[in-house]
């Protein structure tokens, strides 16, 4: 069995333009698919070749609704939809004043939700479809000094498990993936983060990073990305409102 070629399905990934959205997008784009990316530097959106930017904030409805009607002018209904956008930085709850609050919120589960209420329409009308959410593991368990960023990644599994619910035995499924620490510019301004607060050198805040995932090591972002494309293959047409770990062994 293989995981199939996405010819004629249209997939838009929020976030495209950078790390794990844009592996997930060269991946979409390699099995055939036509791809969206959006994003709101339009120049990280360019720089992926054989995709169609599209500039969007996913914290405003207004924007993704125009934004994912661009995309369907340009490559018709939208059958696969990656919520990936979302910003991750920690702050104690004594820093986590109520408009930093509401930038997690707004950013991580506002926009997954203004993603995903866009285009499931197009699918159920489709008849094929496949919404992936990308949470984390701070969607299945506390980060420590992070507690908004975990709210809005559980958030994002109580979205898909909920919707799930409500489109189960339709043509279509819903699943978050629930990545440990990736090679990405999250982890650069983690790093950064840690080297200052906890007065470490680089390569000993780099060792704590690596350390957070059990297998030791980064995960790369085209990991997830094979997480994605198995999600849009056939074989996985039965797998719905699950949050599946790629973690490096976190249970
Ligand atoms: P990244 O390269 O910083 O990607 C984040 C993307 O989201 C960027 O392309 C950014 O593009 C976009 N974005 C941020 N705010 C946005 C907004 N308001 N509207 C539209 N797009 C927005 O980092 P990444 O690691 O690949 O993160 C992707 C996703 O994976 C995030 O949801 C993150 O929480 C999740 N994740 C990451 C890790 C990790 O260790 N790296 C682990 C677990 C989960 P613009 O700035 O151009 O808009």
């Amino acid at each position: 069995m293989t995981l199939g070629n996405l010819e004629g399905r249209h997939a838009l990934v929020t976030g495209g333009g950078t790390g794990i959205g844009r592996a997930i997008a060269e991946g979409l784009r390699d099995a055939g698919a036509a791809v969206t990316v959006t994003g709101r530097r339009r120049d990280k959106l360019e720089e992926v070749a054989g995709c169609t930017p599209v500039v969007m904030d996913v914290a405003s409805e207004e924007s993704v609704v125009a934004g994912v009607a661009e995309a369907r002018a340009a490559h018709g209904p939208v059958t696969i939809c990656v919520a990936n956008a979302g910003i991750a930085e920690g702050r104690s709850l004594r820093d986590t004043d109520a408009a930093f609050w509401r930038q997690v919120m707004a950013i991580n589960l506002d926009g997954c939700f203004f993603t995903f209420r866009a285009c499931i329409p197009d699918m159920l009308q489709a008849g094929w479809g496949r919404a992936i959410a990308i949470s984390s593991i701070a969607g299945l368990k506390g980060l420590r000094g992070a507690s908004a960023y975990t709210a809005s990644k559980h958030g994002m599994i109580g979205l898909v498990r909920g919707l799930a619910a409500d489109f189960v035995a339709k043509p279509l499924t819903i699943n978050a993936i629930c990545p440990g620490y990736v090679e990405t510019a999250i982890v650069d301004q983690n790093l950064a983060r840690i080297m200052e607060r906890m007065g470490k050198t680089e390569a000993e805040a780099l060792q704590v990073m690596q350390g957070a995932n059990p297998h030791g090591r980064l995960i790369a972002p085209e990991e997830v990305a094979s997480m994605a494309l198995w999600l849009c293959s056939e074989g996985a047409a039965s797998v719905h409102g699950q949050a599946l770990q790629v973690s490096g062994g976190e249970f």
